[in-house]
């Protein structure tokens, strides 16, 4: 019923840093990586080659990418040709474009109307895949838009299609305000494998309701295997302030451990890394295992509070 493996695909470097108002410098992210890397993640995207001045948080990824550890395949955002040809200088073997899956987010996320995006997508795409790049995608708000409210599933389809026919190996679909349930991530689901296949689709859950690994279970149940998290559930929501944002990978990868689904993670460097993470940002993390493997580990530092 369940899968026997499944590949986190962590984006705490990328998508958590990049919605912290810390900026870490390159050393700080080096050391975050090093960690992720030694908890056995095989995928951790480190960063995006958009313009220094969108977000400088992610300024320094040229730099970043030269000082990676060995082991895992890094990945990194690119909007445009020159983003590419940062990456491919960078020595990164895996790129990942992004768009929405409904026309206001898409608009105010990347400045293109949804046939733009996917017109320039057209000439990126094939260019990064010549010179023999993986070529993840990113369909956001499937599940909802802060702007739009619903967004129809047959939209995000057509859109999900178009990407494979430009040449796109692997398409994370994202719940990116977190409003997704159980029984419509089913339906959605139901609808996207009746024509793409399992292996070809990841999903990017939120979990700002706590519906995140209800989610993933459901993924699971219909042969999903890769997922998105972010270490210690790093970078919040955008629109939510103070809400939780990405599902952290400790809260994945432990309910995993215990369905005795393989993931190649090493649990206890796991919270290390997430230790690491909520230190170098400095504020509480949202994430449930690491908050209690640290109360574990700190217990002088737990209030006393009568247990129900
Ligand atoms: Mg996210």
């Amino acid at each position: 019923m369940y899968p026997p493996r499944v590949t986190l695909y962590e984006v705490g470097p990328r998508d958590g840093l990049q919605n912290e108002a810390a900026q870490l410098p390159v050393d700080d992210k080096v050391r975050l990586i090093e960690k992720l890397a030694a908890a056995g993640l095989s995928r951790i995207e480190i960063g995006s080659f958009v313009r220094p001045d969108w977000i400088p948080q992610l300024a320094d990824t040229d730099k970043l990418a030269s000082r990676l550890p060995p082991g895992p395949r890094y990945a990194a955002l690119v909007p445009n040709r020159t983003g590419l040809d940062r990456a491919i200088a960078a020595g990164l073997r895996e790129v990942a474009v992004f768009m929405s899956s409904s026309e206001t987010h898409n608009q105010k996320n990347t400045n293109k109307s949804i046939a733009e995006s996917l017109g320039h997508f057209a000439q990126i795409v094939p260019a990064a895949k010549k010179q023999g790049r993986f070529v993840r995608a990113y369909l956001s708000t499937v599940w909802g838009c802060p702007y739009e409210g619903k967004v129809d599933p047959m939209r995000a389809l057509e859109i999900s299609r178009e990407l494979k026919k430009i040449g796109c190996d692997e398409l994370s679909l994202g719940d990116t305000i977190g409003v997704g349930n159980p029984l419509q991530t089913r339906t959605i689901l139901e609808l996207f494998l009746k024509h793409l296949d399992p292996g070809y689709l990841a999903l990017h859950l939120h979990d700002t309701n706590g519906t995140a690994l209800a989610n993933c279970l459901v993924g699971l149940e219909m042969g999903i295997t890769i997922f998105d998290t972010s270490i210690g559930g790093m970078g919040g929501c955008p629109y939510a302030p103070g809400a939780a944002g990405n599902l952290a990978t400790e809260d994945l990868a432990s309910m995993l451990d215990d369905m005795e689904i393989a993931t190649g993670v090493d649990l206890e460097k796991l919270f290390e890394a997430g230790e690491l993470a909520q230190r170098l940002i400095g504020h509480k993390l949202t994430g449930r295992r690491l908050q209690a493997a640290l109360g574990r580990r700190h217990p002088g530092e737990a209030r006393a509070e009568a247990s129900t």
